[in-house]
């Protein structure tokens, strides 16, 4: 059998930057300060001001930053929190953890994000916040969903993990909500070398709020204002964040170069490629088809070697616990659920892995 197509590749990102990387990581080493301290304070600027945002939150992770950002929000018992159900299980769990409610809406059958329309219909008095994901690396449609805000008062929290460096209508994501929340998870777009996570705002209260927050609660050591968590990021992933970030750009580009290989060669068969709205610049975090013998086609996949994906398998309505609290019912989500899959998609992959996926593709539908 050929060569195998792996669906990421993060030994290929560190052998091209490995002096650099090296040189990031000895250097806190060395200078054996290893929390909150010079990286992560600069890489919070960096970062922040990267998504065209004024300050910087780290944490230890994507799940965390949401949580912390509706708990910063003062997001609480009784309230509100309207989200997509065909997402990454933390967007809802960060609603629970603090004691609100989500309420689960359904996603444009094209794109696959948020649907204003159905947020327009589920907002009530008890609307405190909303949070669009901008899913597989596209932006949500958030012009309907700022409006919608400002009319009816609520947060608005960008749940942008898969979309670093993302743009809609020009805005960088992480700019346009209340917050906006980043996971570095080492496969995301800008990954750590393990967990690690930011809020983004331009909010001073907020970012007082937060910073309290993630260190137990504390202002300043032993001094606790109330309770929080250890939930900080750390200086050796600051620094290889810091290294990383420099060559966002270029890998996006060359995930946008792959999407469109792939894109091209997928007309003439009977898989949808991905729709992409005239106002957004995806990144590709995920390049994900739709057709509806996905199953079959997973398999002969497999056979030829190339590992494919399902984001997501089981939406988060029809999941232990919400499954027993909530009856929506959400047409678009439970559809697209099995018929989704994605494909390898890296800033590493090759014409020939496209072209190989493709043609399985073609063999097999
Ligand atoms: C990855 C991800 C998260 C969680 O981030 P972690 O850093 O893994 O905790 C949240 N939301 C979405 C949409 C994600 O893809």
């Amino acid at each position: 059998m050929s060569e195998k197509v792996p669906f990421v590749r993060l030994d290929q990102e560190y052998r091209q930057l490995q002096s650099e990387l090296d040189a990031a990581i000895t250097d806190v080493l060395k200078r054996g300060r290893f929390v909150l301290d010079e990286r992560v304070d600069e890489f919070e600027d960096r970062f922040a001001e990267y998504v065209g945002s004024t300050q910087g939150v780290g944490v230890n992770s994507g799940t965390d930053a949401l949580f912390l950002a509706l708990s910063a929000l003062g997001v609480g018992d009784g309230d509100e929190v309207i989200v997509p159900s065909h997402t990454f299980r933390s967007t809802a769990d960060a609603v629970m953890r603090n004691g609100a409610t989500p309420v689960f809406v359904d996603v444009d059958p094209e794109t696959y994000l948020i649907d204003p329309e159905d947020v327009r219909r589920k907002i009530t008095d008890q609307t405190e916040a909303i949070i669009p994901v901008h899913l597989y690396g596209q932006p949500a449609d958030m012009d309907p969903l700022l409006k919608l805000a400002t009319q009816h008062d609520f947060a608005v929290i960008e749940d942008a993990a898969q979309a670093h460096g993302a743009r809609y209508r020009g805005e960088p994501v992480g700019s346009m909500g209340d917050v906006a929340c980043f996971s570095f998870y080492p496969t995301k777009n800008l990954g750590a070398y393990g967990d690690a996570g930011m809020i983004v705002t331009d909010d001073s209260d907020i970012v007082d709020s937060l910073r309290t927050l993630r260190d137990i609660g504390s202002t300043e050591k032993y001094q606790y204002e109330r309770i929080g968590v250890n939930s900080r990021l750390d200086e050796l992933q600051a620094a290889i964040l810091l290294t990383k970030l420099e060559y966002l750009d270029e890998w996006n580009e060359r995930r946008r170069w792959a999407a469109r290989r792939y894109t091209e060669s997928l007309t003439d068969t009977d898989v949808t490629p991905p729709t992409v709205r005239g106002d957004a610049e995806h990144v590709y975090h995920l390049y994900v088809i739709e057709t509806d013998r996905r199953n079959e086609l997973q398999k002969a996949l497999e056979e030829e070697g190339v590992h494919s994906l399902i984001h997501y398998p089981v939406p988060i309505h029809e999941q232990r616990p919400y499954v027993d609290q909530f009856d929506a019912s959400l047409p678009v989500t439970e559809q697209i659920t099995d018929r989704i899959l994605s494909l390898p998609m890296h800033p590493w992959i090759t014409e020939d892995q496209i072209d190989r996926v493709v043609s399985t593709i073609h063999d097999t539908l």
